[in-house]
Order: C-alpha cells, then structure tokens, then sequence
C-alpha cells in the first residue's frame, strides 16, 4: 500500500497524512471509547514514522487512562487518534480518512462485554471480550 492517505477533523484544523501501511479497522467497544466517540470507536493504526501531522493546529490530547492518550480536535471535537505513551503505533479513527481508506476493512470486534445493550453485533466478524 504505498498510497498516500489522508485524514482530518470535521473543521480542517487538524491535517494528517499516512505515508506507510494501514492495519485493518478494528472496532472497540470499550467504555471509554464509547463515551468518546458517542457510540463506538474503529480505527485503523499507522506507524508513529509513517503518521505525519501537517496541521495540528487545534489538536489536542486527553490522558484518558494512565497508558494511553486519545487525540482529538479542540474546535470541532473529531476523536481523531489513540496512542499508547510508549507506543510504536498511532490508532487513527477510520471515520477521519478523507476518501478512499486504500482498501482496509472493518476485520474484528474488541471489548465487546463492555458494548451498549442498545445494539447487536451481527455482521459475522470475530468477537473478542477484551484486546484480540
Ligand atoms: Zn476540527
Ligand atoms: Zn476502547
């Protein structure tokens, strides 16, 4: 995959692009990323060396737990990225993508014992109850 693709905020004022390949989407279920993303979170992830932040303008970053970090834009509020403080990758919320995803597609379920009982998870794809 050596497309360059990008991604932004719902305002522009966050830019990215991604140089490297893309993991398939992964959806978790968790609660924090349920009350982040008022439903459910799917993210790809990237290479921290192959994520660029052209415009970081209005980026901004929450501590959510003790290990990890959630971007998003504080003008708009876009959830834009997850990233572990010792990472190597950076989760980037498939929704952001501008466009063509350049092929990946949704391929698992995380977290799903912590998913809202006002949906059911029945597209077929592997269901784990915590990480895969
Ligand atoms: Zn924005
Ligand atoms: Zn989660």
């Amino acid at each position: 995959m050596a497309d360059i693709v990008s991604g932004s905020c719902n305002c522009g004022g966050v830019k990215y692009t991604v140089s490297g390949p893309l993991r398939e989407v992964i959806a978790c279920h968790c609660g924090q990323c349920r009350k982040q993303s008022g439903h459910f979170y799917a993210a790809t992830s990237a290479s921290n060396s192959d994520l660029h932040i052209e415009d970081s303008g209005s980026l901004k970053w929450y501590a959510a737990s003790d290990g990890a970090k959630r971007g998003f834009c504080g003008e708009c509020g876009s959830a834009l990225f997850w990233k572990r403080n010792d990472g190597i990758n950076t989760s980037i919320l498939a929704g952001s993508l501008d466009g063509n995803a350049g092929g990946i597609k949704l391929d698992r379920h995380i977290f799903v014992a912590d998913k809202g009982d006002y949906y059911e998870l029945n597209d077929g794809l592997p269901l784990f109850k915590q990480a895969d």
